[in-house]
């Protein structure tokens, strides 16, 4: 059954991991002079009526115009709408997207990141069908359901339906700004983290566990890893590989039915990065770059952590969750109240942590053996994202070694995510096994 990754889309279907998953895409089409088949793709998935095609300034120049023109020529009833300047990822700007739009029989998104985000989650509040065209391989939201979107100050992930159909033309990908490319390849390399992670979860605080997400990127890997110092020449089987490996990291999402196969302890480093500058008024990097180190030092931190053994996980005295609330008040001052929402979420009214030391120490064999498949071998994902000449060290973040000790210190209480930062930081280790990672880790 389901042999091939392509049979998912659109597919209903019983899975080994005993639950039945549904994928919401339908259809990926991924190749070179592809935009011709967008009349098609609108009688399929849209249907009749008038078109909006929604970009922003720079996405329009990469393809949008000529999606515009494309179905125009072909009879379609379409309409441009461009979110001018440099769109905000927020609730407002969705609202001002979905006042325009408001006539539509369906939308079509062109880009990446921000504008894709915002005509989902427009589209999605309106309850219009949409699919998407890929500007550039730098996340794996286009078949992702959720949008991320501020609100209040606040960076937050939102339910939407995901894209009906995604259309990657990988001669526009490869067009792309070098920078979004690495950001994708940051983005993805994450899977061996997540899903160790996520296996900690599993085994510990017994969350469901399908083996579905990390075996669908794991045939593209090899391709991605081995090849990425080509992705800088533009080699559109590279581009291919990474672009398939992202919209299947969405998907895997949809099958999950959570993000957990997509985003771990790597991913909090990057969302506590993204909180602190929106916090702080500063900049941030994009968030494939970021998540690109944080999968780079959770790879070293693993490989530290399976050396340990049962011994070295000791319970320690309850947490003072009165002084841990008011040092997360003064750390995200105005933004702290959601952080100790989640916080509080990972301790009993004791201050215990959700899984003791102890428990660890007494299923060390078992923790050892089903989590070592997922990250062996995963150094050369550093070395991979070296060789591409993407990000891989907190320096070129613009972060010091003792900036980015503090962002992984604290980013286990921005979300009740179990992760590898949580058994370590309930064992007292953290701090120690941290240091000695940065130590090591020369750019
Ligand atoms: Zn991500
Ligand atoms: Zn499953």
């Amino acid at each position: 059954m389901l042999e091939r990754r392509e049979d998912l889309l659109g597919a209903t279907f019983d899975c080994e991991c005993g639950r039945e998953h549904r994928v919401e895409t339908r259809e990926i089409i991924m190749g070179q002079d592809v935009l011709k088949n967008l009349p098609g793709l609108v009688a399929r998935h849209l249907g009749e009526g008038r078109i909006y095609v929604v970009v922003d300034d720079r996405t329009r120049e990469a393809a949008g115009q000529r999606v515009f023109d494309i179905l125009k020529k072909a009879g379609v009833t379409v309409e441009i709408y461009v979110v001018s300047g440099y769109p905000k990822g927020d609730v407002e700007t969705v609202a001002v997207v979905a006042d325009a739009v408001q006539s539509a029989a369906g939308v079509i998104t062109v880009g990446s990141g921000t504008v894709n985000d915002l005509g989902k989650a427009a589209a999605h509040q309106l309850g219009l069908p949409y699919f998407c065209v890929a500007t550039a391989a730098s996340m794996n939201g286009y078949t992702s359901s959720i949008a991320a979107l501020v609100n209040s100050g606040l960076k937050t992930t939102v339910p939407t339906t995901p894209s009906l159909a995604v259309l990657c033309d990988l001669d526009v990908l490869a067009g792309a700004p070098l920078e979004l490319t690495y950001a994708g390849l940051g983005d993805v390399v994450s899977k061996p983290v997540c899903n160790a992670d996520w296996m900690l979860s599993h085994l510990l605080l017994g969350s469901h566990y399908c083996p579905r997400p990390f075996g669908l990127i794991k045939e593209l890997e090899d391709v991605y890893l081995s090849r990425a110092g080509q992705l800088k020449d533009g080699d559109i089987e590279t581009f291919a590989a990474l672009s398939e490996a992202l919209l299947y990291s969405g998907v895997s999402m949809c099958i999950a039915g959570s993000s957990a196969p997509a985003s771990g302890a790597e991913h909090l480093i990057s969302h506590t990065i993204d909180m602190r500058a929106l916090l702080k008024g500063h900049e941030h990097d994009l968030h494939g770059a970021q998540v690109g180190v944080g999968t780079s030092f959770m790879v070293r931190l693993y490989h530290r952590f399976l050396k340990l053994s049962a011994d070295s996980f000791r319970n320690q005295e309850p947490v003072d969750l009165d002084q841990l609330k008011k040092h997360l008040t003064d750390y995200w001052e105005r933004n702290a109240a959601p952080v100790i929402e989640q916080t509080l979420q990972q301790f009993d009214e004791e201050g215990r942590p959700q899984v003791l030391p102890e428990t660890i120490a007494s299923r060390w064999d078992e923790i050892k053996e089903r989590v070592t498949p997922f990250v062996a071998g995963a150094e050369r994902i550093e070395q991979a994202l070296r060789v591409a000449g993407a990000k891989y060290h907190p320096d070129q973040l613009g972060m010091t070694m003792g900036d980015f000790k503090t962002i992984v210190m604290e980013c286990s209480y921005i979300r009740n995510r179990f992760t590898l930062l949580h058994v370590l930081r309930d064992a007292e280790l953290l701090s120690d096994m941290t240091d000695q990672v940065l130590a090591e880790w020369t750019r």
